[in-house]
């Protein structure tokens, strides 16, 4: 098996055979193309990375870093810690700040407990009726974009990438929830100051693919046995990966067409007339008089 650029011998195939060598190139350039073509960053942008140690996320704030100075902007890294015992170790801080610490990125640290302010994490958990997963995801993304706008970032980047879009694709169209597909695109623009512009610049990158890329740039990584992409067991990856041995193209074809189709017609009622307002406790913006995650910490307080 041959390099299909320069001809050596192949390390990888993903679709296409490369060495490691064309293979980087390759990725950042299909990334850059990608960058380019929606804007994801522009001159004088501050885009903060939200990394959480895995392979996703460090390809994001890697390849990000790599292509600053074609793009003149600014990078910096946000590591979370969840503060769920099995979730989180303190290893991958260590991780996240070598990692930055090497390449001279500016390394942001909090935790839910220490953003919220909340000593009983695994009690806001247990009031929130939502799953495990969809709390934690509600809370990050609240935390990340409060600290994107009081630290002066513009855009917020995360790494997810082509698996992750079409598997919340499939999971939602099959609950009937329609109106979030528009936010399924490399970019969901900003439509009020203290909303961040999201930015997701492995849109059209596969999860094994990132791997590869990791590997091959020997970036350490803090893998969370509780969300990583070979321990999981969930239907869906079972049924990507039948579709990705008969079809190999067909994630990539999908992206590609996802990012440019304008879905119509059939948006959520309720979704149409949202109002937006500031949260009356602590002003991030919300639909709602106070937002879920106040909600969630009146409750605990109540309980205390
Ligand atoms: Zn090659
Ligand atoms: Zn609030």
């Amino acid at each position: 098996m041959k390099c299909i650029v320069c001809k050596r011998d192949a390390e990888v195939k993903i679709i296409a055979s490369f060495c490691s060598d064309c293979f980087i190139n390759h990725y950042e350039r299909r990334v850059e193309r990608l960058i380019k073509k929606w804007r994801l960053a522009n001159k004088g942008d501050r885009i903060l990375i939200s990394v959480s140690g895995g392979k996703d996320s460090l390809s994001c704030a890697e390849v990000l870093y790599r292509l600053r100075n074609k793009f003149q902007y600014e990078i910096a890294v946000l590591n979370l810690d969840v503060n769920i015992s099995q979730c989180s170790n303190e290893r991958t801080k260590k991780v996240v700040e070598n990692f930055c610490k090497e390449r001279n990125i500016p390394f942001y640290f909090t935790s839910f407990a220490e953003y919220l302010k909340i000593s009983e994490i695994d009690k806001l958990f247990k009031i929130s009726r939502r799953p495990v997963c969809g709390t934690c995801g509600m809370i990050k993304r609240y935390i990340f974009n409060r600290f994107a706008y009081e630290n002066n970032f513009n855009k917020l980047a995360t790494g997810h990438c082509a698996d992750d879009i079409i598997k919340f694709f499939f999971k939602n169209f099959e609950s009937g929830y329609f109106s979030w597909i528009d936010k399924l695109k490399p970019i969901t623009p900003s439509f009020h100051p203290k909303v961040i512009t999201r930015i997701r610049p492995l849109y059209t990158c596969l999860e094994i693919e990132n791997y590869a890329y990791v590997k091959f740039k020997n970036i350490e990584i803090a893998t969370c046995v509780m969300c990583s992409y070979f321990t999981r067991k969930d239907k869906w990856d079972e049924i990507f990966r039948f579709i990705d041995e008969k079809k190999p193209q067909f994630k990539l074809n999908f992206v590609r067409n996802l990012a440019e189709v304008e879905i119509k017609g059939i948006k959520d009622m309720k979704e149409e007339k949202k109002e937006y307002n500031e949260c009356e406790i602590c002003g991030e913006i919300t639909d709602k008089k106070i937002c879920a995650v106040c909600n969630l910490k009146s409750k605990i307080l109540k309980k205390n």
